[in-house]
């Protein structure tokens, strides 16, 4: 057997979108990473397409937004558990009040040449097969029987991870119980409405930016995942559903899938760490899994890379748990209820789900509560110190900022009442009483003072772990 042993100090196994991303997040804070992906090339077809306003931020804070801002298409309102009456992203709190139709394919492909640009190795080809750790570090094997060492592993090699496996990282939750279809076509008749669920079978119908249609939906007459998913079984179950004839002909992609949900007991265990649909795994219904796996990867590129450097102590790596695994927890509920939602095939689930559309087109803020629970702009991260202000953890949505985040580094703040500091950004805007924050690279408040001292923000900004001047 051979044993490399590599300078890396962090092997990310995964080049899906949530391991492309970390490697770009270590690599900014100068960690050797190495990216080992199965695959030989990237994806052929794309599986999500719904990028979300909280998404949006994180690429613009690193320079990423451009393209699929420029080349998506801005949906501001989109579904909900398939109801008829949509869910309102015009009004969210951000600059990007829309959900952006955008192929995963081609954000991995921006996110894979960055990566590259910025220095990660990504072996392709290459099959992790398990791993074994120790205090001093983890040693990686590979299915040509090489075996790599690192300081680190994170495991972002999706739902059926081998790294969670391997770890001794439970994944408990509920099995499928029942499937959906997907197909991306041509539609040669009139498209029907976004979403429809009905008595018989549910649908969802959304242009692709590309071209053609995605159609997916679920058939409670065609339940039978050992046969293959077919151009024929996709239209009868569309056509059923929609209660015409769609025309549905020449198809790019077709899949089914189940709605196995499942979350990691723990995203840490020792010297690996599990991220993306590796730490969750949820049927697509509600369009979040991309979106959720990048913003792991996004909280614990900083502090991973913090630590690996000896900038932080290793209990920082404790905080990812802390801080992602209620937000798994929130979007496996999410998209259970959007999920019961669709499957509503029941006299009584059509009564509710004519009841909550009913709801929706009456109260405005109820279609927008829905866009803003799945836009990812909810989150939080509160800090368990009492003596902390309560504002730590909150999300950091001052746009005009968000350039000054390129590189990785954490923010300081002043606000209009406080004394200028040198080298903090002047916002513009009051936020309750703060003086100063201390903004992480991920774009949360990290710190936050009343005291208009600027010696002491300035204090406190330099003890910030994550500062790589
Ligand atoms: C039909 C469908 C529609 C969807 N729509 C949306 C949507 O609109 N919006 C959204 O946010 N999400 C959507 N999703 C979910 C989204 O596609 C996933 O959540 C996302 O791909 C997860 O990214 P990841 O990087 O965590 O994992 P993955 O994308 O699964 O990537 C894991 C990578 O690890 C590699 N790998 C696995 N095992 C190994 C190994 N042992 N060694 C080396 N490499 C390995 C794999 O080849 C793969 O490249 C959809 C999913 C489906 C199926």
């Amino acid at each position: 057997m051979n044993s490399v042993f590599l300078m890396d100090n962090v092997i990310v196994v995964g080049a899906g979108p949530t391991g492309l991303w970390l490697a770009c997040e270590l690599r900014l804070a100068g960690v050797e990473v190495t990216l080992i992906e199965r695959t030989s090339g990237p994806r052929p077809n794309t599986r999500g397409v719904g990028t979300h306003a909280r998404t949006l931020e994180v690429l613009a804070m690193r320079g990423l937004a451009d393209v699929p801002l420029a080349k998506g298409r801005k949906v501001p309102r989109w579904h909900f558990g398939m109801l008829p009456s949509l869910a309102d992203y015009s009004t969210l709190d951000s600059p990007y009040q829309f959900v952006v139709a955008y192929p995963q394919n081609a954000l991995e492909e921006l996110l894979d040449a960055r990566a590259v640009e910025l220095g990660a190795t990504i072996l392709r080809g290459t099959t992790v097969t398990g791993l074994t750790q120790n205090p001093e570090g983890v040693r990686v094997r590979l299915a040509d029987g090489t075996e790599l060492t690192a300081s680190w592993v994170v495991g972002a090699d999706g739902a059926g991870s081998t790294v969670r496996k391997a770890a001794g990282i439970a994944f408990p939750g509920t099995d499928t119980t029942y499937y959906g279809y997907v197909a991306d076509v041509t539609l040669t008749g009139p498209p029907p409405p976004p979403a429809i669920a009905s008595q018989v079978g549910a649908l969802i119908t959304a242009p692709l930016p590309s071209g053609g249609f995605r159609v997916s939906g679920f058939d409670p007459h065609d339940q039978h995942p050992e046969q293959e998913m077919t151009l024929a079984r996709v239209s009868a179950s569309a056509n059923r559903a929609a209660g015409r004839d769609l025309g549905i002909t020449d198809p790019i992609w077709i899949s089914q899938f189940g709605n196995a949900t499942r979350r990691a007991a723990e995203y840490r265990s020792g010297r690996v760490f599990v991220a993306g649909d590796a730490a969750h795994m949820h049927p697509p219904t509600g369009g979040v899994g991309l979106n959720v796996g990048l913003q792991d990867a996004h909280n614990l590129g900083w502090k991973l890379a913090a630590v690996a450097t000896g900038r932080a102590p290793e209990s920082l790596l404790d905080t990812y748990h802390d801080e992602r695994a209620p937000v798994g927890d929130a979007v496996l509920a999410n998209t259970r209820a959007q999920s019961a939602l669709v499957n509503g095939f029941t006299p009584e689930m059509q009564a509710l789900r004519a009841h909550l559309s009913g709801l929706i087109d009456r109260h405005p803020a109820v279609a927008a509560d829905l866009a803003f629970s799945v836009s990812g702009l909810d989150v939080a991260y509160p800090s368990p110190d009492p003596a902390a202000h309560p504002l730590t953890g909150r999300r950091f949505g001052d746009a005009a900022a968000f350039p000054l985040f390129v590189d990785g580094r954490p923010v300081l703040v002043r606000y209009p009442s406080a004394p200028p500091v040198d080298g903090a950004y002047d916002s513009e805007s009051t936020l309750e009483d703060l003086a100063y924050a201390v903004i992480r690279p991920d774009g949360y408040i990290g710190w936050a003072t009343t005291d208009p001292d600027p010696a002491a923000a300035l204090a406190a900004f330099k003890a910030f772990p994550a500062d790589h001047r």
